[in-house]
């Protein structure tokens, strides 16, 4: 019994766990690059909002949340901080990212290639039989989990970017992201304001060296500091033709569109402004900024990511369509960016794909959990004009809307025994 988890973001991670810890005897993760945690290498906003708190307790009763458990929380910078914006947020370290998450696979006996991108996909009838490897490997798995994100690389860059080639991505020489079905399915992208495709980033990393020594102090005891963008400094991307930021996210709160806000996650300071500058030469002129270099690694003075522009179309259970034996997870399977419902995805994927490996029907979570009501909310929104130009949360506003918000730790333990689903992401499937 075998499952290939493409994508070592939080979601490949996440689903990978899923799958050994359900039993499946030989689970393998494949990375394009040398290092782990894909976008999350520069995320560090963890949790926000008592939403997320809400989820992660749901996904640990379902026996899943690993990726939150094992690797970011022990990792914490600053908890429960009431950051402009960001109630109740949680940052994390992002330097320690890669070595725990490796650790961590290492342990649990997954296979893991780094360096290996898959380029090349064998089907018949409607199941991937292998998988080709750049390096010249096939690889045949009984199922495959496509978590490559929803990124097209230096493609979508020329396209819709504005020069940066988003280094999260890493270098180049490791080539672009792609999906495992990428050239044979109707791929779906996030819309902008104006419907165009692809949405941008609205957030950067500085090293907090290179703030002003006052500026250094005040987010590190602080966990944040909230600068007004001065009248005289204009957003300086221009989006004329390029894609645009979402309309309807939680990036589109008046407070982050006239004020930069920087996080401290450990080295960096997490730059978030949706209509502020996003190059050096504009932040140089704010006070305390005089002297800062945008770092994502170090890409000197452009803070600009293109993102959600790959999107596979999939059913409730995270299974693309037409496809028997392929699951997806994370961004590669919504819109939905949050880290948190990013690695949940995975979890789900993982067990999914579990499921299917011992020869049972992949489960739809019931709309009575709160995951399983935003998997499905999220599913619809991507099927439409007006829904791609949201970027959802499972924050608390949605998940009352979906009916499923609970704050009692202990309501939603007994929500998720009540279903008879308490621990399914970590025990054995049993047959
Ligand atoms: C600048 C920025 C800041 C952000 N800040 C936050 C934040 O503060 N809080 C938050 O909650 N969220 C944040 N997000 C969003 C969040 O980080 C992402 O939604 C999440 O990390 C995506 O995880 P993923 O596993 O789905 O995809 P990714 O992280 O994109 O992982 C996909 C992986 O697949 C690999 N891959 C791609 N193609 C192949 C192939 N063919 N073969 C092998 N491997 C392949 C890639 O190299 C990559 O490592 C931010 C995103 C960005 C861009």
């Amino acid at each position: 019994m075998k499952i290939v988890v493409v994508g070592g973001g939080a979601s490949g991670f996440s689903a990978a766990k899923v799958a050994k810890n359900c039993g499946v005897e030989e689970v393998t993760l494949i990375e394009r690059t040398d290092t782990l945690g894909g976008w999350a290498l520069v995320s560090g906003i963890g949790l926000c909002g008592s939403g997320s708190f809400s989820i992660l307790q749901e996904a640990t009763a379902l026996g899943g949340a690993s990726f939150y458990n094992e690797i970011v929380l022990p990792i914490a910078t600053h908890s429960e901080l009431m950051m402009p914006g960001f109630d109740r947020a949680m940052l994390f370290n992002v330097t320690k990212l890669d070595a725990r998450m490796k650790r961590n696979i290492y342990e649990s006996k997954i296979n893991l290639f780094l360096e290996e991108k898959v380029i090349k996909t064998e089907i018949y009838e409607n199941k991937i039989k292998s998988i080709l490897l750049e390096s010249g490997k096939t690889i045949e798995a009984d199922v495959f989990i496509d978590a490559t994100g929803s990124v097209t690389g230096l493609d979508g860059c020329e396209d819709y970017g504005v020069g940066c080639v988003e280094c999260i991505q890493r270098c180049m020489r490791f080539g672009d992201p792609k999906g495992l079905v990428d050239e044979k399915i109707k791929l779906i992208s996030s819309l902008d304001a104006n419907g165009n495709k692809g949405v941008t980033g609205t957030s950067y990393l500085i090293p907090i060296a290179s703030l002003s020594l006052k500026l250094q102090k005040q987010v590190q005891s602080n966990g944040f500091a909230y600068i007004e963008v001065p009248e005289n400094i204009k957003p300086d991307i221009n989006r004329g033709k390029k894609a645009g930021s979402h309309s309807m996210s939680i990036m589109s709160q008046p407070i982050i569109k006239n004020n930069i806000l920087l996080a401290d996650i450990g080295g960096f300071v997490k730059v978030t402004a949706n209509a502020a500058p996003r190059y050096a030469n504009s932040l140089r002129q704010i006070e305390g900024l005089e002297d800062i270099v945008i770092s994502q690694p170090l890409s000197g003075h452009k803070g600009h990511a293109v993102e959600g522009l790959a999107i596979a179309p999939r059913d409730n259970k995270m299974r693309v369509e037409g496809y028997k034996n392929l699951f997806c997870a994370g961004i590669k399977s919504s819109h939905s960016l949050f880290l948190l419902d990013v690695s949940i995805s995975g979890d789900f994927a993982g067990y999914n794909a579990a499921r299917y490996c011992f020869g049972l029907e992949p489960l739809e979570l019931s709309k009575n959990l709160a995951f399983g009501a935003f998997t499905s909310y999220v599913n619809e929104l991507i099927k439409s004009e007006d829904g791609l130009k949201k970027s959802p949360q499972a924050d608390k506003k949605t998940l009352t809307k979906l009916n499923v918000f609970k704050e009692d730790k202990n309501e939603i333990i007994e929500n998720v025994k009540k279903l008879n689903l308490e621990n399914i992401f970590n025990k054995q499937i049993v047959v």
